[in-house]
């Protein structure tokens, strides 16, 4: 069961197959039988789970089922939901049941798919590597000696370990993508405010956005079908048309315009990742798309914008778990400054207090200007460079990530090296634009995805060439042997 795409799936469970309870006890037992070893699952919901599925049966039988009904997923633990542990994987938050639905939970809720349950990730999605999760890091499937990637690194080795058929990611500077790459998945980041953010935990509000991590485009399609759309909770989702995602899945691809930026394939890319993503380059012209060099001139600016942005958003969002309101409380404060204090001190990981503290020094009165400004100043000619490629081309394609996973350890005394591992898909973050990442081939036995930023509002066009792309390769089916 655990091979089969969504819309396989969903035939099944139509036709009367397996039911939603069989499938959804599948998952159950496979997540069982491996999450001790990968630590993909911060929370697994079995008994709300078998609940929903039953649910689902129901509308089956009555045949009041959508596409989507019966089929279970995992939710990156970032998304609040009802009644069960929404901990952002921070200590600050491991007491927090969440009194309400997160605007996505509520939508995948309400098309009748099943929560297997909520998946680890790095402290408040600041991290490349699920490293820096209260809740311990998690291991990549296809060798659990090094990193999934992250933050949605839980998701993602859900995923790879096919413990649930699709999930859920969140992406404020590559938390998708990246781990989507690094595990051989098909992950989307759309454009900032296609997705309502009502209910996801914030990290950088003007940066996150959630999307689907899925095995292949056309999952992602049907997925996005339920996420987007503009929800007035939310002031920065946009009022735009959500079209059928998955009705331009098969679009040929002839004349497709692709930008490649020469500042994606400079120093720092490991020439064996450069190769398999020309190699997949290739795979395109042979679809009939025109390939030329292209510059973004201000990419080298991408990292160091971001990690002033992120920061100061992160430095405000975070203030309000402050021990008084939700989440952890110090025992026996003596005054207000020591509550404080101390329920800060101790709820937070270092990752997050550094954050933190950079971005209060950043907005500070006196260092405003020469950071703060300046990097909204940076963040606008890295848009302004995008808005110029695409008066040339329709899509941008590089590689997702500079190398393969990473072994477990190998950064975690080093942030900058850490945030070099976003080096490719920070940029697109910072412009508002989505992007995607696809199974492009393997380096010594460890995958490495494709990258492909569109327009805004052009998902459909991603998943359009993503689809094609895996009509022609099988790169997407491949999964680690140890969880066939
Ligand atoms: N790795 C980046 C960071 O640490 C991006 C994280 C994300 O997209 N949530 O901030």
């Amino acid at each position: 069961m655990h091979n089969k795409s969504l819309s396989e799936l969903s035939a099944s469970l139509h036709n009367g197959e397996f039911s939603s309870v069989e499938l959804t006890q599948h998952y159950l037992d496979r997540i069982n039988a491996h999450n001790d070893n990968l630590n993909a699952f911060i929370t697994v919901c079995d008994d709300r789970a078998l609940e929903q599925a039953r649910a689902a049966d129901e509308r089956l039988q009555q045949k009041t089922a959508g596409v989507l009904t019966g089929i279970p997923l995992a939710h990156k633990d970032i998304f609040c939901t009802k009644g069960v542990l929404t901990s952002s994987a921070s200590k600050m938050l491991s007491n927090f049941i969440s009194p309400y639905d997160a605007t996505v939970v509520e939508k995948i809720n309400a098309a009748g798919m099943v929560t297997l349950g909520k998946t680890n990730m790095d402290e408040f999605a600041m991290g490349s590597s699920n490293e820096t999760s209260f809740f311990g890091a998690v291991k990549n499937p296809w060798d659990t000696s090094r990193v999934p990637g992250g933050s949605s690194g839980g998701s993602a080795a859900a995923m790879a370990a096919r413990l649930a058929p699709i999930a859920t990611g969140t992406d404020t500077g590559g938390s998708i993508r990246q781990p989507a790459s690094l595990c051989n998945l098909t992950g989307l980041k759309p454009t900032y405010g296609r997705i309502s953010r009502y209910g996801m935990i914030a990290f950088a509000s003007s940066l996150d956005q959630a999307g689907p991590m899925a095995n292949n485009a056309e999952d992602a399609a049907f997925l996005m079908n339920e996420m987007a759309g503009f929800d007035e909770r939310d002031s920065t989702s946009i009022e735009h048309d959500v079209p059928d995602y998955t009705a331009t899945l098969n679009d040929s691809l002839k004349g497709l315009r692709i930008g490649l930026p020469k500042e994606f394939f400079g120093e720092g890319l490991d020439p064996k990742v450069a190769e398999t993503v020309e190699a997949a380059v290739k795979v395109y012209e042979s679809l009939g798309a025109s390939v030329k060099e292209i510059t973004l001139p201000n990419s080298n600016l991408a990292v160091p914008t971001y990690y002033v942005v992120a920061p100061a958003e992160c430095s405000s969002n975070l203030s309000r778990m402050d021990g008084v309101r939700f989440g952890h409380r110090c025992d026996d404060p003596k005054d207000l400054e020591d509550l404080y204090k101390r329920s800060r001190g101790e709820g937070f990981g270092n990752e997050v207090k550094r954050r933190i503290m950079t971005g209060t020094y950043a907005l500070s009165a006196g260092y405003y200007d020469a950071y703060y400004l300046k990097a909204q100043q940076c963040r606008r000619l890295i848009s302004d460079d995008f808005k110029q490629a695409f008066n040339d081309v329709d899509v941008i394609m590089g590689p997702t990530a500079p190398t393969t996973a990473f072994p477990l350890g190998d950064k975690t005394d080093d942030p900058v090296a850490m945030y070099l591992a976003d080096i490719y898909t920070i940029s697109t973050n910072l412009a508002g634009l989505p992007g995607m990442s696809i199974p492009a081939g393997f380096v010594e036995g460890l995958p490495v995805g494709l990258q492909i930023i569109g327009n805004f509002f052009e998902e459909a066009k991603l998943l359009n060439v993503a689809h094609r792309y895996q009509q022609e390769t099988d790169w997407h089916q491949q999964t680690p042997d140890a969880f066939k």
